[in-house]
């Protein structure tokens, strides 16, 4: 699966150098990007500038991603098709992976609960204030139990991540010590926080490989035929 993911990486990269696609409307999403990370950064903490931030990539993928090519220390987000028409669709999935930008990871290492959830707290929060919506939750399930997570750690100080960070600057590497230490949560809610994203509540193998191999080859094909 990670090879595949890797193919279609280079297959985005690939068009760019063939110069096959406008990307006036990346760079504006890219400018964006670059506001929203400065408020990012005013409530959670300096993004790790160790990184490269490349410029972001519009896909046909069914989710927005953010990849980290470690050994390059680089990392570039790609957006949903969903982004192209602006507004708070393109708002939403850059809040959610500015946050994944901040203190990347590599593949394997993460995201947690804490991390996935802080991602999704944000770019909530973020609609909400630019578009005036009053959203409240998130549909898919896992993301919606991060959020909460996140946000009863939240509601008794905003800027608990920041004060976490000065200790342990990579989100995902926050664990269940400093959460009880320094955020003053029950062990329970510290645990949960400190779970692997993709293994809570894990679906069977199959059915998650079913699934990613359907988003793989649209996605694919996307590319190739975008
Ligand atoms: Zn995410």
């Amino acid at each position: 699966m990670q090879l595949m993911e890797n193919l279609l990486t280079i297959e985005a990269e690939a068009k760019y150098l063939l110069g096959l696609k406008d990307r006036s409307h990346e760079r504006s999403l890219m400018k964006n990007l670059l506001k929203i990370l400065e408020e990012a950064e005013f409530l959670f903490g300096p993004r790790d500038r160790s990184y490269d931030l490349r410029e972001l990539r519009i896909t046909e993928c069914a989710y927005a991603q953010t990849y980290v090519f470690y050994p390059l220390r680089m990392t570039r987000i790609y957006l949903t098709s969903s982004s192209k028409a602006g507004g708070y669709l393109a708002a939403y999935e850059l809040a959610h992976e500015a946050i994944h930008v901040l203190s990347p990871v590599p593949w394997g290492h993460g995201p947690t609960m804490l991390e996935e959830g802080l991602a999704t707290y944000f770019s909530l929060k973020h609609v909400n204030r630019i578009y005036g919506l009053g959203l409240e939750s998130v549909d898919e399930p896992k993301y919606e139990a991060a959020r909460r997570a996140v946000s009863a750690m939240m509601a008794k100080n905003e800027f608990v991540i920041k004060e976490l960070r000065v200790r342990q600057p990579v989100i995902s590497k926050i664990d269940e010590r400093l959460l009880i230490e320094v955020a003053g949560i029950e062990p329970h809610h510290a645990k949960l926080l400190c779970t692997d994203f993709d293994s809570y509540g894990r679906t069977p193998w199959s059915t998650n490989a079913a699934r990613g191999a359907q988003r793989l080859v649209s996605c694919l094909r996307s590319i190739w035929e975008g």
